[in-house]
């Protein structure tokens, strides 16, 4: 029996795994594996605590001292669980996280041939040298004094993983230059927390701190472990490069409706317990559209540690997926025709009193306030979105963007009815009318009411990139393998530059002499309309939409190394810049890193369909096509003349068809392999991907086509790779 077909029998015989609770309540074991506020409590004085929550809050610098302190009671908690190691957790440039064990132990005394002890002092929690050198920095690390160090992020808590002290940090050059996303992010979310808290200010002074939250919905697939090994693709390139639509995929969305498979049910149990024991938030869990297709939820939290908990869980993920036989795709489009996977990164400011700031209020005070965040989040998408499409932008999410169910790549806001509807009375009303002052002087929005229902609103357009859900926005070209720090940095980025912009033209007005109320009024009014082109309410997925969108101004570029020189216009330079969260030297080195990313996927994506397609393909076409021809002669010595002929006319048919499209996936094969040959000699990071995506991307096209029709014809018997109906429907 073929490898695929035994993959295929063991795939049917494995049952749910059986998956108990470690506690009866999960709040009995929730974040039993993380340094939180409480647990920290147990094991640091007061003091200690007050200068870390004063770090954490208000960004005072952590002296030495405290930060022994902290490590002292931080190894004696990772000790108790079991911690031999631990290890500087960080976000490398590149994809997922990087890390690097150490040991506990040390001499006692100092020197060698003494006694061991466990040591990790306050020094070691706050920097270490990781060994750097592998991780792309763009050309800034390349001189030998510009090595990187990661250092402690204080507002994300430490947890124990397996047997390692697990410390998250931040990864940057001894010059200073960040070499990771957690750097920026951090920079990005205190400008957006300073800037927003200025402009909360014009309504309410006991604002002092502005949040940013994410809440991200993380889709993904399941496949059997035995059919995912047996295509090099999937092992290699997390997606499939070759095969043909299964005759039923998604079409009945019974999937989505349908009950969780068992074997499925029994890992994502198992996965909540795995996430709760490390205090992630776990909500919810359902099937997705496209079948062996789901997702998982948080609730919402502060956008550092919520990106710190979604790159946990996807660690977390793969692990429990081996645990149930499965393997887990988090590539965003493993396959082609359905579905791909995404993760909405749902994103909103809240202040230090409570209030959400994309919340309508009950209060019509409140409801200003709202208007005036809804209003410059609009300016600022509208503003950067050729910057927030970069942002999103990989070579996976590309396959993903603009096909199946998937938001087109232009960036447009979706606002909803009320939304929409108030801002258009805003656009033609007078101050006095839109703006109420009443007698204790506060502000408030007289035009509309904003109905409390908008809250549950339903009218939800799923086309959209980036829609309003009532109390958020939802970010949704996000991709389901990404590391949400690059949409949040740039997204909290643009806000906190516009709505700096925002406090700076009004607060000209009022020193010009127009009032508070009429200041504000006015600016928003004039962001209203300056605005509009980016708001858009229909179909997204709509042909017309594009050429719509086009005549509007947006950006529609489609190529992938093209879209990131959004991070490099003067505009976007300036946008980093005034917020002092990137220089534009590191804007450029993370550019170059990107392209470097893209070639070398394509580049790995390139080689493996060429050995598919000369080394599974080409062989199983050509045997069975010499089946075939045997036949022929068989048929024509048994018969002959006219009825030879008819008898034989069909596999004559095939013959010439299946040796056509091997003529045309070997040409193809070798002119892929010669121009990637030529391509590879190119210096310029920029002109080589843009090589790769002009000129070895259009050959994928031309091997898969042909090598999916030869699959509709050759003997299912004879055909080695797992089928799509086989990755899709066995569970
Ligand atoms: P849906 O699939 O209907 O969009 P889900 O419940 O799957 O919604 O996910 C919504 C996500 O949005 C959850 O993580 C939820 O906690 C988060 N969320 C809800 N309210 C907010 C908010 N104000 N700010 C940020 N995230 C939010
Ligand atoms: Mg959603």
């Amino acid at each position: 029996m073929s490898l695929r077909f035994k993959a295929v029998e063991e795939a049917f015989k494995k049952k749910a795994l059986v998956v108990s609770a470690p506690a009866k309540f999960t709040s009995e074991y929730y974040g039993k594996y993380v340094f939180t506020t409480s647990t920290m409590s147990k094991y640091l004085s007061k003091d200690v605590m007050k200068s870390l929550k004063n770090a954490v809050q208000k960004g005072d610098t952590l002296d030495r001292n405290i930060a022994d302190y902290v490590a002292l009671g931080m190894k004696m908690w990772a000790m108790e669980l079991g911690a031999t190691h631990y290890t500087h957790w960080f976000q490398p440039l590149t994809d997922g996280t990087a890390e690097k064990h150490d040991s506990f132990i040390d001499y006692a005394g100092g020197g060698p041939g003494e006694a061991i002890i466990e040591e990790f002092s306050g020094k070691l929690l706050a920097q270490q040298e990781p060994d750097a050198s592998s991780f792309p920095s763009g050309g800034i690390r390349s001189t030998f004094e510009a090595r990187g160090y990661t250092a402690w992020d204080p507002s994300s808590p430490a947890f124990v993983i397996d047997d390692t002290l697990v410390v998250p940090t931040i990864f940057i050059s001894y010059t200073g230059e960040a070499l990771d996303l957690k750097a920026p992010l951090l920079k990005a979310l205190s400008a957006v927390d300073k800037a927003a808290v200025n402009v909360c200010n014009y309504f309410d002074t006991n604002v002092n701190k502005v949040y940013s939250y994410l809440g991200w919905e993380q889709e993904y697939f399941l496949i059997d472990e035995g059919l995912f090994a047996i295509r090099p693709d999937l092992l290699l390139t997390g997606r499939t490069l070759l095969g043909h639509e299964s005759a039923k995929n998604q079409q009945l969305e019974d999937h989505y409706f349908g009950a969780i498979p068992t074997r499925v049910a029994s890992y994502m149990r198992d996965l909540e317990f795995e996430g709760y024991k490390y205090g992630i938030p776990l909500k919810t869990r359902h099937n997705e559209v496209a079948p062996n297709q789901f997702e998982l939820a948080p609730i919402f939290g502060e956008t550092n540690l919520s990106i710190d908990q979604n790159l946990l869980i996807m660690k977390l993920m793969k692990t429990v997926a081996r645990r149930h036989g499965f393997r887990l795709l988090l590539h965003e489009k493993p396959f082609a025709g359905i579905n791909g996977s995404g993760k909405h990164n749902n994103w909103s400011l809240g202040t230090n009193t409570g209030v959400g700031l994309l919340t309508p209020g009950k209060t019509p005070e409140e409801n200003l306030q709202f208007i005036t965040f809804i209003v410059n989040i609009l300016q600022a998408v509208y503003k950067n979105n050729a910057l927030l499409k970069a942002s999103i932008m990989t070579a996976q999410n590309a396959h993903r963007l603009g096909a199946n169910e998937a938001p087109p790549a232009i960036i447009s806001v979706f606002l909803g009815t009320q939304v929409s509807a108030i801002l258009d009375k805003l656009e033609k009303a007078s101050s006095k009318e839109a703006i109420v002052v009443d007698s204790k002087k506060k502000l408030s929005l007289g035009i509309a009411h904003i109905p409390e229902v908008l809250l549950d609103n339903t009218d939800r357009n799923r086309t959209s990139p980036f829609a309003f859900t009532g109390n958020r926005f939802e970010f949704r070209a996000v991709g389901s393998s990404a590391n949400c720090s690059s949409a949040m940095t740039v997204l909290n980025t643009a806000v906190a530059a516009q709505l700096k912009e925002f406090k700076a033209e009004v607060d000209a007005k009022i020193k010009a002499g127009t009032s508070k109320p009429d200041a504000i009024f006015e600016v928003i009014q004039s962001y209203i309309k300056a605005s509009k082109p980016i708001r858009f309410d229909g179909n997204g997925y709509s042909d017309e939409w594009k050429i719509e969108a086009a005549k509007r101004g947006l950006d529609c570029e489609t190529s992938v190394p093209e879209i990131y020189k959004a991070y490099t216009t003067p505009e976007s330079v300036k946008l980093f810049t005034s917020t002092s969260v990137l220089t534009e030297k590191e804007l450029h080195a993370r550019n170059e890193v990107k392209w470097e990313t893209y070639t070398k996927k394509i580049q790995i994506e390139a080689r493996v369909l060429g050995d598919l397609a000369v080394n599974h393909i080409i062989p199983i076409a050509t045997r069975y096509q010499s089946f075939l021809l045997d036949n022929v002669v068989k048929i024509k010595a048994v018969f002959s003349g006219d009825k030879a002929d008819k008898l034989s006319a069909l596999d004559s048919a095939l013959i010439v068809e299946i040796g056509e499209r091997i003529a045309t996936i070997k040409n193809a094969v070798d002119d892929m392999i010669d121009t990637r040959r030529k391509i590879n000699k190119i210096e310029s990071e920029y002109d080589k991907a843009l090589a790769y995506h002009d000129k070895v991307l259009p050959y994928f096209d031309v091997i898969r086509y042909n090598s999916d029709k030869l699959e509709l014809i050759i003997d299912d018997e004879m055909w080695t790779l797992p089928k799509y109906r086989e990755l899709l429907f066995i569970r």
